[in-house]
């Protein structure tokens, strides 16, 4: 979406400024946090049960809505990234425990970072027939995920922080609009974050039956 001069007032400076800080300094540090948190905490047979997959797959259906809705707002900025695509270099990985576990509680890479294997959501993509750019070659040197087309995986199959992070060059090419819905999708991931955390602890000490 093109920014109007009428749009760069003060008021709507904050408003993006307010934006850029909800998706940098405290995402990041929160997700840090919360993935570190429910890792150590989770009861690795129990969250598994019958009971806590009902939950992480409610919890996974709020995190599909909210990347939707993020992944409209990107296609403001999408251009800018396009340009740049630093987000996609380099080869480490990008899903987190959460990301993992939210998507497959039966995921076998429950670990700080995964060092084998490939995404669940690219598992999923393969199995429900909705991976992107299926012809386009793999960019080198970058995230698994990303061809030279762009990324192979539908928004709401990727790793958190891939929608939920933007830079102050790709905000500055965000409206009014978009930021405050921005702000607002933000917070509804930070409150799914901690969600998953208290999750992980019914599982350990909650009345939850290992099925
Ligand atoms: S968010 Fe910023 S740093 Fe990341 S790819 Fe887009 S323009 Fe580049
Ligand atoms: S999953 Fe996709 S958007 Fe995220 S870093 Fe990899 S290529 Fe980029």
């Amino acid at each position: 979406m093109q920014v109007e001069a009428s749009e760069r007032t003060p008021a709507r400076l904050t408003t993006r400024l307010v934006f850029l800080f909800y998706s940098r300094p405290v995402f990041r540090a929160w997700e840090i946090v919360c993935n570190h948190a429910a890792r150590l905490i989770a009861h690795k047979e129990r969250m598994r049960s019958v009971q806590c997959s009902r939950a992480w797959a409610e919890l996974n259906r709020q995190r599909m809505a909210i990347q939707r809705e993020l992944g409209r707002i990107s296609s403001s900025h999408a251009h800018v990234c396009a340009q740049c695509g630093h987000c996609c270099k380099g080869t480490r990985e990008r899903d987190a425990f959460l990301d993992r576990v939210i998507q497959n509680p039966h995921t076998e890479h429950i670990g700080a970072r995964r060092r084998t294997g490939a995404m669940v959501g690219l598992h999923i993509a393969q199995a429900q027939g909705q991976l992107l750019h299926p012809d386009a070659p793999k960019a080198h040197g970058c995230c698994n995920e990303l061809t030279c087309a762009g990324c192979r995986l539908p928004q709401t199959l990727r790793p958190m922080q891939c929608l939920a992070y933007f830079c102050g060059a790709a905000a500055k090419a965000l409206s009014q609009q978009e930021c405050e819905a921005g702000i607002r999708l933000l917070k509804q991931l930070l409150k799914l974050h901690w969600q998953a955390v208290r999750l992980a602890a019914r599982s350990r000490w909650g009345r939850t039956r290992p099925d």
